[in-house]
């Protein structure tokens, strides 16, 4: 065994079905009797639904959070905070509002309950992106680690297909990169690979049967294990052109680690071969980047930039940011390679194996 360190987040997990009834209790064992309910406006309802499930250990409900959590939108949910006198935050949604409960908790130390609808699996992780003026900054404290998650797999049932399938490759990018990080240690790469084999599994099964509970659980409970990879260590060249792809050409964040993933692995193969076996072990492939590849292509998934908003005239922008500052990788960042690497990217080609 090669020597390791190894952090363990603390936090509380409750995982099932119906668990939005449990909502009450976790919100009383942290000592809080007031709630302020976070949702996007597309998830208000359910915001109010709980709220009304709740009932008196309701604050209010706050329905406007933002995907890339924007510090003008913050700011007002704040000053709902102070004006419903709230002691905690429920956030229920996917990453932007998990975001916004962040963004409060960074700002007041109140604790948090998500109640995560996605896959994103920033419920799991200590870390906050926030935009203002433009600019993405992203921050790692344990001040906006949750301390609880409510996973109920309801809540899932109503993501769409094409959203479980990007979701899904977005968590499925944290677990990847996690196996070849400069933290890498045996625990998270457990969690890794199950993660990548769970969703492999899940996966192609929701986008016909989006109804289908076993697959639901799986796929949930992969989120989870995969949202604790990114958490405990960190990313490489895959979430750094991720960030710049959609910080500076606001492209879509679940389509965009969708779309880079099978190319920023192959960019990595030789230089972290034993990263690439377990994840093309977790995919039952013989190849890790085109594993990745063809799972895209049975999930009916984005595969070119070009399809999501990218202009081909932005490629040599997002090339010369991504090596300005780079992230720690496995391989040397080499310019001509990344370019060479959008450039697949950009048309969708399949990584070679
Ligand atoms: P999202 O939270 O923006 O959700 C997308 C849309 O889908 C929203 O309108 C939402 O209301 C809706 N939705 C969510 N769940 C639904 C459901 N079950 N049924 C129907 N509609 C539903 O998207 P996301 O991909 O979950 O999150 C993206 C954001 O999360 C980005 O800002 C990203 O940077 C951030 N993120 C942060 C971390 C971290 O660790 N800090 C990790 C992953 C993602």
């Amino acid at each position: 065994m090669e020597p390791f360190v190894y952090e363990a987040l603390p936090q509380r997990v409750v995982f099932g079905s119906g668990t939005l009834d449990a909502v009450g209790d976790e919100v009383r064992r942290l000592g809080c009797t007031r709630a302020l309910v976070l949702s996007t406006p597309q998830q208000a309802d359910s915001a109010r639904d709980l709220a009304a499930r709740l009932g008196a250990l309701a604050a209010g409900v706050f329905t406007n959070a933002t995907m890339h959590t924007p510090v003008d939108v913050t700011e007002t949910a704040v000053e709902a905070v102070r004006a419903a006198g709230a002691d905690c935050v429920v956030a229920l949604g996917g990453g932007s509002t998990t975001g916004l409960g962040k963004a409060i908790a960074l700002r007041t130390d109140l604790p948090q309950v998500v109640v995560p609808t996605t896959y994103a699996g920033s419920e799991a992780t200590p870390i906050l992106g926030q935009t203002e003026g433009g600019l993405k900054t992203t921050q790692r404290s344990l001040k906006v680690l949750p301390e609880v998650i409510v996973y109920d797999v309801d809540l899932t049932m109503t993501l769409p297909a094409a959203m479980s399938a990007t979701s899904g490759m977005n968590a499925i990018a944290h677990a990847v990169e996690a196996l070849y990080a400069r933290e890498a240690n045996p625990i998270i790469s457990m969690f890794a690979e199950e993660g990548i084999r769970a969703f492999a599994r899940a996966l192609p099964v929701l986008v016909n049967d989006p109804a289908n509970r076993e697959a639901r659980s799986d796929a949930l409970y992969a989120a989870w294990l995969c949202g604790i990879c990114f958490g405990s260590v960190g990313g490489a060249l895959h979430h750094k052109l991720c960030h710049v792809l959609g910080g500076t050409f606001d492209l879509p964040h679940a389509e965009t680690h969708t779309v880079i993933l099978p190319h920023a692995t192959a960019y990595n193969a030789e230089a972290a071969p034993e990263a690439m076996a377990r994840i093309a072990r977790a995919l039952g492939s013989d190849d890790a980047a085109g594993g990745l590849y063809d799972l895209e292509v049975r999930l009916g998934t984005p595969l070119s930039l070009a399809e999501i908003g990218m202009p081909e005239n932005g490629l040599q922008k997002a090339a010369d940011i991504a090596v300005a500052n780079p992230y720690w990788n496995p391989r040397a960042i080499d310019k001509a390679a990344i370019q060479a690497l959008l450039d697949d990217a950009y048309h969708g080609r399949r990584p070679a194996g």
